[in-house]
């Protein structure tokens, strides 16, 4: 599985399956396997976090990426209702890398707040009243929402540079069966190129 996102909350993600799926933990559907998380910083080096799958959940393998990665104590609590209403929700707490120590005891009574959450007030209730039910002995802040979108960056041009890249053997293949399809696997758009595009595209290898 694949997830890309940008600091924009614009995501895309995709799910290969070499078999039927069996069982219903986490680990008998996914097996063994790591998560990788690459960060792209507009400027500066990409970084790669790679962990073992830990646990056996998704959120533990989240938590320990943090632990290990960013060196951040994280606990992460995911609820979903894919029989009813086809939806997730969670909450996530984090320390921020200020005041070390003091942060570090937050995040402990914080924690230990945070457990008696369920999944159906996660899943029912706004996340202000969520917020207020857990920690009312503090003063909570809520700050502005941000809209999560589906978004691929696709488009035919990508697919041209791609079989630029393939080769003019690759190329003169299709162009004998007489144009080509590509399917983009995050959003299912359809590319065709006809004969003639890949004509010119070959001419130009
Ligand atoms: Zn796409």
């Amino acid at each position: 599985a694949a997830v890309n996102g940008t600091h924009a909350q614009a995501f895309r993600g995709v799910v290969r399956l070499q078999a039927e799926l069996t069982g219903e933990s986490f680990r008998e559907l996914v097996g063994n396997g790591y998560l990788v998380v690459t960060i792209t910083p507009n400027q500066g080096e990409r970084y790669q976090g790679i962990i073992p799958l830990t646990g056996d959940s998704l959120t533990s393998t989240l938590e320990a990426y943090f632990a290990q990665s960013e060196q951040l104590p994280t606990r992460l609590y995911i609820f979903t209702d894919i029989q009813q209403h086809n939806r997730a929700a969670g909450l996530m707490l984090q320390v921020l890398p200020v005041e070390q120590e003091k942060a570090r005891q937050d995040f402990a009574d914080l924690v230990v707040l945070s457990d008696t959450i369920t999944a159906a007030e996660l899943l029912d209730l706004e996340p202000e009243v969520v917020l207020n039910r857990l920690f009312h002995q503090e003063s909570v802040e809520v700050f502005p929402a941000q809209n999560i979108s589906f978004v691929c960056g696709c488009s035919k041009q990508k697919c041209e540079s791609a079989l630029f890249s393939l080769g003019r053997a690759v190329v003169a293949e299709q162009l004998a069966l007489g144009g080509l399809d590509m399917a983009c696997e995050y959003c299912n758009a359809s590319y065709h190129f006809s004969a003639n595009d890949l004509q010119l595209i070959h001419d130009q290898l």
